[in-house]
C-alpha cells in the first residue's frame, strides 16, 4: 500500500485537491487488492482483512471528501449518471470476488486483471485510474523479488520470481518505511504546489528583507 501510494504520486503528481485525495485512495487500493487471493481453502481471514481494508479506504476518501468539501462527489455526479459508476463497480467487485478463490499470486497478480480492474476504475472514476494502475503494477513488481512465482501472464502457467527476499523479511520492512516516508513527502509537496504556498515564502522573505 505504502509503495503503491508513493509510486502513484511520484509518477502522476496531483494538480488539485480532489486528485490528491483520489490518488492516495486509489494508489492504496491498487497496491493492496492483488493480495485478496492470500486465503487458503481453509481460511479466508487475511483475504477478508484485505477486502475490508479496500472498503475502508474508499469510505475514508468519501468521508474526507464530505467533511472537507473537497468536491469529489460533486465531480462524479456532474456528468455521469449513477449506472456509469454502478456497473463498473459491480464488475470490479465481481472480479475481486472471483480472485479471492484463486491460488495466491496467480489470477489476481496478472496483467489480465490489471487491465480489467484498471478499466473498471477508469470507467467509474477516470481520475483514479492512473493511480490505481500504478499501485497495482508496483505490487506485482515488488512481489517478483519474492520466492514464490507470480503468474503475470495468466492464464499461462509460466511465472516470474527472482528469489531475492521474503515477504516477511527486512526488505519488506524497508519498502514499507521508504514508501510511507515518500508518500508523506509527496502529499506535502502536492499541497505546497496546489495551494501555491511558495508565494507566501516570498511574502515572508520580502517582509523580512
Ligand atoms: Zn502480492
Amino acid at each position: 500500500m505504502a509503495v503503491g501510494i508513493a509510486t502513484g504520486l511520484l509518477l502522476v503528481p496531483p494538480g488539485s485537491l480532489p486528485e490528491l485525495l483520489v490518488g492516495v485512495g486509489a494508489g492504496a487500493v491498487g497496491g493492496l487488492i492483488c493480495d485478496i487471493d492470500v486465503g487458503t481453502s481453509k481460511s479466508h481471514k487475511q483475504a477478508d482483512i484485505i477486502s475490508m481494508g479496500a472498503v475502508l479506504i474508499v469510505a475514508a476518501v468519501l468521508a474526507v471528501d464530505w467533511i472537507f468539501k473537497v468536491g469529489i462527489h460533486e465531480r462524479l455526479m456532474q456528468d455521469e449518471n449513477f449506472m456509469q459508476i454502478f456497473f463498473p463497480a459491480m464488475c470490479f467487485i465481481g472480479i475481486c470476488a472471483y480472485g479471492k478463490g484463486t491460488p495466491h499470486r496467480t489470477f489476481m497478480h496478472s496483467f489480465l486483471v490489471f487491465v480489467l480492474l484498471t478499466a473498471c476504475v477508469g470507467f467509474a472514476v477516470p481520475m483514479a485510474a492512473p493511480y490505481f494502475g500504478i499501485g497495482f503494477l508496483s505490487h506485482i513488481f515488488i512481489d517478483m523479488f519474492n520466492k514464490r512465482r507470480i503468474q503475470i501472464f495468466y492464464p499461462s502457467k509460466k511465472g516470474v520470481c527472482f528469489k531475492l527476499c521474503s515477504s516477511h523479511g527486512k526488505v519488506n520492512k524497508i519498502l514499507f518505511y521508504a514508501g510511507t516516508f515518500l508518500s508523506g513527502i509527496c502529499i506535502l509537496l502536492s499541497i505546497y504546489n496546489i495551494y501555491d504556498l511558495g508565494k507566501y515564502f516570498g511574502i515572508i522573505k520580502g517582509a523580512l528583507g
